[in-house]
């Protein structure tokens, strides 16, 4: 593995660094999220937030809004709430053992052992999906990896493996090897310098691996989203909720157990029945819908371009007003981004 690390590797630049500061935010950025789609909002953090004390003086809708579009918003959150732990509670000073380093909000056991391997050569193997298939299928171990024995005696392989003198170089190999090499789908087994040992690939059953015990069922869910416009500004609502959207904005939302097409279903609403008896309307258009695939849920949104003759007051409180340039300032969730995409030379609300 370190042989095939020393040609292989991926010159990535939080690799030059051993600012535990940097390994963390890269990270946070890189949990569930493929390196292509992480590294330019790595570089724009880096340059946004050189210290720890920067990120942690920024305000909450500025690190939402230069995180817009990576998703899982939770790790945004995390990610400030700890740069202000560290700043204050901490000094400024970033803990420097595994246990500190682990005690960080946002920060499981995967990502406390790359950041103190890589930030300070402390020996704790990394065990993420990469090393799970690459571990299941060189030593043909076919007990599941998400049930609770696999992951101990996976967790026992990986730090026996783990070359204590360079900690830093293994964990970044044999993740690297993972996804370059080992990959889920058409690995490189032909010219791979471990296929004389790899037990899948002499058994011929390298698709098999890893093994898992139990198939996620995904909640579906149903977005409408009213894009609700009047006298040139748009009504925006923050999104208070404790889920992966908080924090973010989006335009007032009725969510239903199917998707709603047909006008009427949307004007016998409760939430439509409530505020807009009073008030006069057009429809303007409906869009196609728009699919989101999360860890857990099926998302799936249409967007009502509806012009007002005024706001409803029953509204007001909880809701902002924008103009369609303003709507720039904003965070939205990824749907909704994607939305405003599709729609870039119209980006519109008939007024
Ligand atoms: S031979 Fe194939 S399956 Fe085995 S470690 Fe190499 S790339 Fe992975």
């Amino acid at each position: 593995m370190l042989k095939w690390a020393l040609q292989q590797e991926r010159n990535l630049p939080w690799k030059q660094t051993k600012d535990p500061y940097k390994i963390w935010l890269s990270e946070i950025i890189l949990q569930q999220t493929r390196v292509e789609q992480g590294m330019p909002y790595y570089i724009k953090f880096v340059e946004h937030y050189p210290t720890v004390l920067h990120l942690a003086n920024a305000s909450e809708d500025q690190v939402l809004k230069d995180w817009e579009g990576l998703g899982y918003y939770t790790r945004a959150r995390n990610l400030h709430q700890t740069a202000k732990h560290i700043a204050y509670q901490l000094n400024g000073v970033f803990p420097s053992t595994h246990q500190g380093i682990l005690a960080l909000k946002g920060v499981g056991a995967y990502t406390a052992a790359a950041i103190a391997s890589f930030a300070f050569q402390l020996p704790h193997a990394v065990l993420d999906g990469n090393v799970f298939r690459v571990l299941s299928r060189f030593f043909g171990i076919d007990t599941p990896i998400d049930s609770p024995i696999g992951k101990k005696i996976f967790e026992q392989l990986a730090q026996e493996l783990l070359d204590p003198s360079q900690p830093d170089v293994y964990n970044q190999a044999i993740m690297d090897f993972g996804a370059t090499w080992c990959m889920p789908k058409q690995p490189n087994c032909r010219s791979c310098p471990m296929r004389d040992h790899c037990v899948a690939h002499m058994t011929s059953s390298v698709a098999k691996y890893p093994v898992k015990e139990k198939k996620m069922v995904k909640r579906k869910r149903f977005f409408h989203y009213l894009m609700l416009h009047s006298e040139g500004q748009i009504m925006l609502e923050k999104r208070i909720e404790k889920d992966i959207w908080q924090g973010l904005y989006q335009f007032p939302l009725i969510e239903a157990p199917y998707l709603m097409q047909d006008t009427q279903q949307i004007l016998n609403t409760d939430f439509w029945k409530t505020h807009f008896v009073e008030v006069s309307f057009k429809i303007h258009s409906v869009s196609k819908t728009f699919k989101q695939l999360l860890t857990h849920q099926q998302i799936f949104a249409n967007f009502w371009d509806i012009h007002l003759s005024h706001f409803p007051q029953t509204l007001r409180e909880k809701t902002l007003f924008a103009t369609k340039t303003e709507l720039n300032n904003f965070a939205f969730p990824k749907i909704i981004d994607c939305y405003f995409e599709e729609k870039a030379l119209y980006l519109g609300f008939n007024s």
